[in-house]
């Protein structure tokens, strides 16, 4: 019999379970993608608004710084057209000296005015205790006006004030005599601390800066502030080489050119003047700022991906446990159908002879009567004794004697007969045979054929009462015929005094009833 069949766990367990791990493979990339949205988008935020703050700080510090310088500008202006009115003669000078002093202390930003002739003498000043004798013609602004004839402000680079040691930038216009020779300069100088107070206002961290620069890339002011780095020219930074040359303010990501550190930049040129004004926000510390700001929020969703992770892992260890159930239950339902199979046929086969047995016997009796009945037909039955069998059993042993039964049974079954025929062992060393729909003389011829079969197996008999001392059989045959149905009692009954009939009359033949 074939014992296993290899169960297959239940197939759509199987498709559940590769279901579940896509499912959880989405959520999980879902989670990720979605997360890593936000997060990216809280990036560009703080990217957006520092980029903003950055470039309205630089406008506002612009206008600012416009402020500081237009007042100066106009003072210059002022003070040229009264010398160019009064002119410069010594009666002239304490009405002037007195003027320039009247401004310089209505101007905080200012660190002084002058008035140099055209060889760079000091011819007037607001400070009082300045040495008449100094020279000023090798400075840079005297050289620009004594070479240009334009009349509009100078702004020269940051220098330290002979007169009191303090960083300054000179603003200087240019005097001219009546002619339009140069009659000198007028010089106003603006305190680099001034600057240091205004932009020093605003926080930007701790590598923030800002800057103050000349059109041409000059440093004037740059805080954090460090001296060193005053008149810098970093003409080559990408504000000059090209994002002036496009707009006038805006923002811009880029290396500083000071100190190498990338930083997210907004600029505003001055609108009168060819200055500007840039305002660096560090870009590290935003990354900084970013991550500080996300991390409880990383952290839950790493919590979340976790729980998504372990309910996963529990299903799956629950879909597995399931299958290797299925698995079992499969194997234990096949081993008991087999074991079933087993059951059913030594429960309707003599396993000695392997001929039906009595129990399949009574089955097929009872079904052959019931549908005789119905259909009316005819129903034979043979009830076969073997002869003088406890003498074999005497004789030769039992095991003999079930040897000798498996022949007989060999020879019954060996006989053409039909396939609704049934030929059992009826028990003990009697056999039955069912004819279903058959006449007494086929029966009868039937039996004889039977008889004769198993006489002619020569089965040696010493003690029989036979004259040929082989093993022989009687046999007793009863017909129900069609017309007259009858009960399985009285069928058996008929057969049974049949074959006592056989016996009486000396055995090894057929008796009908
Ligand atoms: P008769 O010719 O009148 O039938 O004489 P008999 O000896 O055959 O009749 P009896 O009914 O007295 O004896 C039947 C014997 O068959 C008794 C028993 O020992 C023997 N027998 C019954 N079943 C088996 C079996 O399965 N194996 C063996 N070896 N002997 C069996
Ligand atoms: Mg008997
Ligand atoms: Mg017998």
């Amino acid at each position: 019999m074939s014992e296993e069949h290899h169960p297959q766990p239940d197939v759509s367990m199987q498709s559940l379970r590769r279901l579940l791990i896509l499912f959880l493979l989405v959520i999980g990339c879902a989670v990720v993608l979605v997360n890593g949205w936000v997060v990216y988008s809280i990036w560009q935020r703080i990217v957006n608004e520092t980029q903003n703050d950055a470039h309205n700080l630089s406008q506002s510090l612009s206008r600012q710084s416009e402020d500081t310088l237009l007042p100066v500008e106009l003072t210059l202006q002022d003070l040229r057209d009264r010398i160019t009115l009064v002119g410069l003669d010594a009666e002239r000078q304490n009405y002037l000296r007195t003027l320039l002093m009247e401004r310089k202390a209505s101007l905080p930003q200012l660190h002084g005015l002058f008035v140099y002739d055209s060889a760079g003498n000091w011819v007037l000043a607001s400070q009082s205790m300045l040495s008449q004798h100094n020279n000023n013609a090798d400075r840079a602004y005297f050289k620009y006006h004594q070479q240009h004839d334009d009349l509009s402000l100078h702004i020269d680079e940051v220098i330290r004030s002979r007169s009191t040691g303090e960083l300054i930038i000179p603003l200087s216009m240019r005097l001219n005599n009546r002619d339009g020779s140069f009659r000198g300069v007028l010089l106003a100088t603006l305190r680099v601390d001034y600057f240091r107070q205004i932009f020093g206002y605003y926080n930007l961290g701790d590598k923030g800066l800002l800057a103050l620069m000349t059109h041409t890339g000059d440093i004037l002011y740059v805080r954090p502030f460090s001296e060193r780095l005053l008149n810098r020219n970093i003409a080559y930074s990408p504000l000059f080489t090209h994002l002036l040359k496009s707009s006038s303010n805006g923002t811009a990501n880029y290396k500083a050119a000071l100190d190498g550190v990338e930083r997210l930049f907004g600029y505003a040129s001055l609108k009168r003047y060819p200055l500007v004004v840039t305002v660096g926000y560090d870009k590290q510390q935003l990354v900084q700022d970013w991550l500080t700001e996300l991390v409880v929020y990383l952290t839950l969703c790493a919590l979340l991906l976790l729980v998504i992770a372990a309910l996963g892992w529990l299903l799956m260890r629950n879909i597995a446990h399931t299958i290797r159930d299925q698995k079992e239950l499969a194997l234990a339902r096949d081993r008991l159908t087999a074991m079933n199979r087993t059951l059913q046929t030594l429960a309707l086969v003599d396993s000695l002879t392997g001929l039906a047995n009595r129990r399949q016997f009574d089955l097929y009796l009872d079904r052959s009567l019931e549908r005789a009945h119905k259909l009316r037909s005819s129903l034979a039955l043979l009830m076969i004794d073997v002869d003088s069998f406890k003498r074999f059993n005497d004789t030769y042993g039992h095991l003999a004697g079930d040897e000798c039964l498996k022949y007989v049974g060999n020879a019954l079954q060996s006989i053409e007969h039909r396939t609704d025929d049934l030929i059992a062992r009826y028990g003990g060393e009697e056999f039955a045979v069912i004819l279903y729909d058959c006449n007494q003389d086929v029966a009868r011829r039937l039996a004889e054929r039977i008889r004769e079969a198993v006489a002619a197996l020569a089965i040696p008999h010493r003690n029989s009462e036979s004259a040929t001392k082989v093993v022989t059989i009687s046999i007793g045959l009863h017909v129900m015929q069609s017309e007259q149905p009858e009960d399985r009692q009285t069928l058996i009954g008929q057969a049974d005094k049949a074959l006592y009939a056989a016996k009486t009359k000396g055995r090894n033949r057929t008796e009908v009833r």
